[in-house]
C-alpha cells in the first residue's frame, strides 16, 4: 500500500534528495567534501537569513538544544523559559538538567504567549541571562510571536534562543533583521531530510556570551565546530550522507524560494483548517501555525481510533502528546508537500471519521480544501 506521511517529523523525502543519498560515501576530510560543504553553509545561510555562520550537529533537533544551554550559560545563572506546550517545557527540562535557574512564563495550551508577560517577567527579574521560546509549538499547533519577543528580549538586554525545529522554511524567521540571537531546526521537518542532523546559528551578541559559558560540554561545543568551519571541516565524523542530501534539499528550497515556500505552507495549512471546520470539526489552537493543524476529536470519538483508521489506508496522522493524548490529531503541511497531498490528508480524515462511526458528509472537506487551493 501506498504510505503518505503527514506527522510534524519525519516529513516525506523528496525522490531527489533520497537518490542523491543513494551514492557512494566520499570521505569527510577530502576536497570533494568540503566543496560540497562549503556550498551547503551558504544556502543555509539563506534558510536562517543571517550573514552569521550556521553550525550542523549530528544530532536531532533536541541536541541543537541541549547546545544552546550549555554553550550560553554558565553555572548558576537564570534562564527563562516559556512553556505553553510539550516543546516550551523541554526547555525547561534541558535547563534544569544543568543547574540553571528558570523563570517559567507558562501559557495554557492552545494560546501564544503574550510579549507584554515575558517583558514584565523580565523586568521581575533582572537576573535572567537568556530567554528560551518556541517559534511554532509542534505540541499545540500555536505560532508564537517571535518577532514581538525579540523585542521585549532587546529592550532587557538578555539573549533570546528560538526553537524553530518545526517552523524553518515554513515561516518567515529573518533572524539578522528581527534580532534574535539564536535560531536552531532540525532536518527531519522542514528541509525535507531523513532525521539526524540539526543546525543552529548564533549572533556575535550570542558568541559573546559563549566566552562566559562553563557549563561542562565536550562534543557540544560550538567553539570548536566554528574553527573547524573555517577548514569546510566539522570537528568530529558529520553524517556525511545526510549532508550530501541536505546540498540536494537546500538547491530545492533556493529553487522554490523562502518566499513560495512559506505561502505555500499558508495555503496548505488554511485549505486543511477550512475543510475541518466544514465538517463541523474543532481547531485546537487560538493562533494556529502553518506548520500543522490540530484537529479535536469530536464528543465521543477516541483520537487514537481515528489515527488507526486513517493509518488502514497508510496514512499517518500524528496524535496528541501528553494531555491531548487520544483528544486530537496533528495534520502537518510541513515540507515536501503539494496541492493534491494536502487534498489526500482531508480525504483520509473523512473516511477516518466516518470509519469510527462519526457521521460526516463526504466530500464536504475536501470541497472546502479546494475553494481555497483553487484560488490561485
Ligand atoms: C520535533 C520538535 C522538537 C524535537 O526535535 P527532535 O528532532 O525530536 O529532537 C523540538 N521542538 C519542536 C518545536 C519540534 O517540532
Amino acid at each position: 500500500m501506498k504510505q503518505r506521511l503527514f506527522t510534524p517529523g519525519p516529513t516525506t523525502v523528496p525522490e531527489e534528495v533520497l537518490l542523491e543519498m543513494a551514492r557512494p560515501i566520499i570521505h569527510h576530510r577530502s576536497k570533494a567534501f568540503a566543496e560540497l560543504f562549503g556550498k551547503v553553509l551558504e544556502d543555509l545561510k539563506y534558510l536562517f537569513q543571517t550573514e552569521n555562520p550556521v553550525l550542523t550537529l549530528t544530532s536531532s533537533g533536541t541536541g541543537a538544544m541541549e547546545t544552546a544551554v550549555v554553550n550560553l550559560l554558565a553555572r548558576k545563572d537564570t534562564a527563562l523559559v516559556i512553556r505553553g506546550g510539550k516543546f516550551g517545557e523541554r526547555w525547561g527540562e534541558l535547563c534544569e538538567a544543568y543547574g540553571i535557574r528558570c523563570v517559567p512564563v507558562d501559557v495554557e495550551w492552545g494560546d501564544a504567549v503574550d510579549p507584554e508577560e515575558v517583558g514584565r517577567a523580565l523586568k521581575e527579574h533582572p537576573e535572567v541571562k537568556v530567554v528560551f521560546a518556541t517559534y511554532s509549538e509542534t505540541s499545540t499547533g500555536v505560532l508564537h510571536d517571535v518577532k514581538a519577543l525579540a523585542e521585549v528580549a532587546k529592550k532587557a538586554g538578555v539573549l533570546l534562543v528560538v526553537d524553530a525545529i518545526s517552523s524553518l522554511g515554513a515561516h518567515p524567521l529573518p533572524m539578522d533583521e528581527w534580532g534574535v540571537d539564536v535560531v536552531l531546526t532540525g532536518s527531519q521537518k522542514g528541509l525535507m531530510l531523513p532525521p539526524g542532523m540539526a543546525f543552529i546559528s548564533l549572533s556575535e551578541k550570542a558568541w559573546e556570551a559563549v566566552k562566559r559559558s562553563d557549563l561542562p560540554k565536550y562534543y557540544w561545543d560550538l567553539r570548536k565546530a566554528r574553527s573547524s568551519l573555517a577548514k569546510g571541516q566539522t570537528p568530529y565524523t558529520p553524517a556525511v550522507s545526510l549532508i550530501v542530501g541536505l546540498a540536494r534539499s537546500l538547491r530545492t528550497i533556493r529553487e522554490i524560494g523562502l518566499e513560495a515556500l512559506w505561502r505555500r505552507h499558508a495555503r496548505h495549512a488554511e485549505a486543511t483548517r477550512r475543510a475541518v471546520q466544514a465538517l463541523g470539526l474543532e481547531l485546537f489552537a487560538r493562533a494556529p501555525s502553518n506548520v500543522l493543524t490540530i484537529v479535536r476529536a469530536p464528543e465521543g470519538v477516541d483520537g487514537k481510533a481515528l489515527l488507526k483508521a486513517a493509518q488502514a489506508y497508510g496514512v499517518t496522522f500524528a496524535g496528541g502528546q501528553e494531555g491531548l493524548s487520544g483528544k486530537v490529531v496533528r495534520i502537518t503541511h510541513l515540507g515536501y508537500v503539494d496541492d493534491f497531498d494536502a487534498i489526500s490528508a482531508v480525504a483520509a480524515l473523512e473516511r477516518a471519521l466516518r470509519d469510527v462511526g462519526w457521521k460526516v458528509p463526504m466530500g464536504k472537506g475536501i470541497a472546502a480544501a479546494q475553494e481555497v487551493l483553487a484560488r490561485e
